[in-house]
This record gives structure tokens, C-alpha cells and sequence, in this order.
């Protein structure tokens, strides 16, 4: 595993969620009714393929964020960070766990982000799956689907399905881990009481007929219908026996004991009515509570043979139950209207960090929405006299279940003027430094590839640093070694044949 997630930054801009279909105009899943080989194999060999040992399985997670070719869109990183939450709590009875095996992937594609076929996802996974993870990618609309999973690509999930309450992820991943629907066969069926329960039913597995040749059927497969008592369980369905017989394929809710209000009747004339409970049916998220433990061996003995290569060694990293405070700026403290550095305290076991800033309390549009392993940001140009909120969130590669921090507030300038680069576009900012924390220089064009003098002296004129800097850009970071500076007003002086640049700096610690 890196342990380094490298710094995002990103800028949300318009409106999240606009064009986004909500979650009840979406099927619950799209993907692709079947039994795997591998399933088949294991059904058939229950014995030799169990995985005895309990320890924790941690698979190695590979997540796309996808956005509009504008970059508008995005799932938002502190509402990833609570799916993540939900998905390992959902899989914590199973001791199989997630991390995050590299960094987020933030891809820039309308036509994936709302793709409106799952062809087109499989484009979307082919392209851009990393080798050796579970790919799981998050987009506006995944084909009219809360989510869907391809056994050779990935999962897809929508931003509507993916709220911290929500198991779509965990659906997926159980189907990515070779878990059927407990209602396997019934797809697209409409179930019907009055009409005698077949004793089994054939079903389309494929996304391919137009590839294969419209002129053949659609082809099928058959699957038994299981009976109550139990007789066919392991050959019928999903071959899992304790996941009881189900046959509705359609969302619906659970009543009172989290079963299905409807009531059914197998092959044999015996009713019984759905249980809600398992993430593998159809059953509204708030019914939704567990894996059964028959389909946790499945997925546990599935990762120790078929995806082997997902599993990566135990992160050692601890969970996160301090909260970030925020240092500054604070309680409206008057800031300039760019290059703020934004500075809270860090968290222990925290590697990283989403820090946010809005003019909303609500963050409904976020100026400021990053991700840094540091524990400050540089804002960016903000707008004139306006209250701004940010707020911070703290993870590492395995936890993501901390609290994001309460908001602090800051105010900027009434003017941007003075924060405007000069004639020549130099520009010099934050202006208010403190140890480690690094000035960003925008240099004038002109000065490109120039061996140039950088000073800082006191308000006295004592010179109390320099050095040589090649001008390699028009935008350069410098760290400046502050660290036994007392607290106070310095002058920051860049100079070389072309002429001489200077900036007031006030250095705080
Ligand atoms: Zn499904």
C-alpha cells in the first residue's frame, strides 16, 4: 500500500447534484443476474473451499470519482468518506474490510458520469480499472441504476444511493464477491400469488445480445425455484441456504419484523413472505441490516481463492476518535481574499485530510474542497466581503469514520485590490506566515530562467535570510526557514537584473 494520498484539489463550482436522477427513479441493480463458475465450483465443493481461519481480510480498494468534462459533479470526498464508513460497518460482521489501496482517482467524463447504458460503464472500467483492487466507481447516473457490478470490471454506484444510510456499495460488493440475489431467476419477473409458483425459472444474463447477433434469442439460463422446507436450497437460487426463499425483484419495504408484507407461496403451495434484512435483496436500505452467514463463507472463502489478488496485508493504522480542531482563521476573523492559510490541529492516526470552505452553511457549493496530508491549506482567490464556513475531516488509508469538525467561520477582505498581482504579475501571498508553512510566488514572465536573490530582513533591516532561486516558473513555492523567527513584520525581497520585488510579511506562530 503508498501511504501517501497526494494532494486534490478541486473546485466545486456549480451545483452538485443537478441532473442527478433520485434514488426512486432508479432500479435498485443492474447487474447482470447469474452464477458464477466459481460459485458453481464452490457450491459443489462446500467442504474443501471453506475458509476456516477469522481473521480480518482487507481488500485493497481502487475508487474513481467521476465528474462532468467541466469537472461539476463529484461526489463530495467527505460524503465518500462516510460511504466508506457504511461500507465497512456493513461488512464488519463478515471481518472483511476495506482500504484505500492508492489514490482516489478523479476522472473528468460526462458521458461515463451519466452513462446511460452499462455498456457504456464497462467502457468506463476497462479503461481506467486498476490491476489488483476492487474497482468501485461513483457517478451521477450508472445507467438508471442505484449501482450495478461486472464480474470482469467493477462496480458502479450512484451519488442518489450512496449516503451514509444507504447499502448499495455493500450490495455490489457482495455481488463482486460472487453473492447472487437471494431471488435469482426472478429479475425483471412479476411475481404473482394467484398464478401457481414454476418450479423454475430461466433468465437473462447477458448485456451482449447486440454483439453476439439480434436475430438469436436472448440467451437464457434456468435457475430452480427454492422451496421452503429447505429441500433444494443448495442447487436452487443462489445455491445459499440460509438466504430463504425470495421472489421479488422489485424495491419494496419491509413491515414490522423487517419482513416483506407480501406474502408468497413456492412450488409446493407453502407461503412465507421475504426477509428484508439481507443487503443481497430488494428490500428498502432501512431493512437492510446483514450478510447471512452462510453468504459471509461465500465471500471470505471467494477472496481467499478467486480474488486473492484483491487482498493486501493489514494497514497498520489505527482508528480516528479525536476530532480536528480548527487554529485559524476563526470566529469571523477579517482574512485576505487569497491565500489564506487555513490551519487545524491534527488528529492522531489521521494521515489525511478533506478540508471544505463555503459561503453556505449549508456547503451546498463548496469553494474550497481538498484533500492534503498537511494540516493547512492555501485558499485560493475568495470572494470580496463575504463569511465563509470550513470545515475538516480526518482519515487514514483504513478509517473513515470520524466526525467531519463544527464549522469555523472567517471573513474576507472588502477588497480584493490589494491582493491583485502587480503590473508585471507579481504577487507574493499568504502574507501571514507561520513555521513549515510554505509562500507561494507569482513571478513576472520576463523573469523566466533568471538566477535571482531572495532576502527576508527584519523591520529593523537586519538581513535574516537568503539564498539563490532560479526562476523555473511564474508560479513558485518557497519555503522560507522561519522556525526561531520571533513573531512579527518582515520584509520578503526578490531581486535580480530585471529589477526588485517585495512583499510585508507578518509571521505568526
Ligand atoms: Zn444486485
Amino acid at each position: 500500500m503508498r501511504n501517501t494520498l497526494t494532494l486534490i484539489f478541486i473546485f466545486s463550482l456549480s451545483s452538485l447534484f443537478a441532473q442527478e436522477p433520485a434514488k426512486n427513479m432508479l432500479e435498485p441493480c443492474g447487474t447482470p443476474a447469474g452464477i458464477s463458475p466459481w460459485l458453481r465450483f464452490y457450491s459443489d465443493h462446500k467442504a474443501e473451499m471453506e475458509y476456516r481461519s477469522n481473521d480480518t481480510l482487507w481488500v485493497g480498494l481502487q475508487a474513481h470519482l467521476l465528474a462532468r468534462d467541466n469537472g461539476t459533479g463529484r461526489f463530495p470526498f467527505d460524503r465518500f468518506m462516510d460511504a466508506l464508513c457504511r461500507l465497512n460497518t456493513d461488512f464488519a460482521e463478515s471481518n472483511i474490510q476495506f482500504y484505500l489501496k492508492d489514490d482516489i482517482n478523479l476522472i473528468d467524463n460526462s458521458a461515463w458520469y451519466a452513462h446511460t447504458t452499462i455498456p457504456a460503464g464497462i467502457d468506463m472500467m476497462l479503461t481506467n480499472n486498476v490491476d489488483d483492487a476492487f474497482n468501485s466507481y461513483f457517478v451521477g447516473n450508472p445507467a438508471g441504476n442505484c449501482g450495478y457490478n461486472l464480474p470482469y470490471g467493477g462496480v458502479a454506484i450512484g451519488h442518489s444511493c450512496a449516503s451514509a444510510s444507504d447499502h448499495t456499495w455493500a450490495h455490489e460488493a457482495g455481488h463482486a464477491l460472487s453473492l447472487p440475489h437471494p431471488f435469482i431467476g426472478w429479475e425483471g419477473k412479476q411475481y404473482n400469488y394467484a398464478i401457481p409458483t414454476p418450479t423454475s425459472v430461466t433468465y437473462d444474463y447477458t448485456y451482449f445480445h447486440d454483439t453476439i447477433d439480434t436475430q438469436i434469442p436472448a440467451p437464457l439460463d434456468t435457475a430452480l425455484v427454492e422451496y421452503v422446507d429447505g429441500s433444494n436450497c443448495a442447487i436452487a437460487s443462489d445455491l445459499i441456504c440460509d438466504t430463504k426463499p425470495d421472489y421479488i425483484s422489485s424495491r419494496w419495504t419491509c413491515n414490522g419484523q423487517g419482513m416483506s408484507p407480501a406474502i408468497q407461496k413456492d412450488p409446493a403451495g407453502v407461503d412465507f413472505q421475504s426477509d428484508g434484512s439481507l443487503f443481497m435483496s430488494y428490500a428498502d436500505d432501512a431493512c437492510q441490516t446483514r450478510f447471512s452467514p452462510e453468504e459471509i463463507q461465500v465471500m471470505r472463502a471467494n477472496l481467499a481463492t478467486e480474488k486473492a489478488n484483491w487482498l493486501g496485508s493489514a494497514p497498520q493504522l489505527g482508528e480516528i476518535t479525536q476530532l480536528v480542531n480548527q487554529i485559524s482563521p476563526i470566529q469571523d476573523q477579517v482574512v485576505p481574499v487569497a491565500g489564506t492559510q487555513l490551519v487545524w490541529s491534527s488528529a492522531p492516526n489521521a494521515t489525511h485530510y478533506v478540508v471544505e470552505a463555503s459561503r453556505f452553511s449549508s456547503y451546498a457549493l463548496r469553494e474550497v474542497e481538498m484533500i492534503t496530508s498537511d494540516t493547512f491549506v492555501t485558499t485560493p482567490a475568495l470572494l470580496a466581503n463575504r463569511t465563509y464556513y470550513w470545515r475538516v475531516k480526518a482519515f487514514n488509508a483504513a478509517h473513515f469514520c470520524a466526525d467531519l469538525s463544527e464549522s469555523a467561520t472567517f471573513v474576507t477582505a472588502p477588497t480584493s485590490a490589494a491582493f491583485e498581482p502587480d503590473s508585471e504579475g507579481w504577487r507574493c501571498y499568504p502574507t501571514v506566515l507561520s513555521p513549515g508553512h510554505v509562500l507561494n510566488l507569482e513571478i513576472p514572465e520576463s523573469w523566466l530562467g533568471k538566477t535571482s536573490k531572495v532576502a527576508c530582513y527584519d523591520v529593523a533591516g537586519n538581513l535574516k535570510w537568503d539564498s539563490k532561486l532560479l526562476i523555473s516558473g511564474y508560479k513558485m513555492m518557497l519555503q522560507v526557514p522561519l522556525e526561531n523567527w520571533q513573531t512579527g513584520l518582515y520584509y520578503l525581497v526578490l531581486s535580480n537584473e530585471m529589477g526588485i520585488k517585495r512583499q510585508a510579511l507578518m509571521i505568526a506562530k
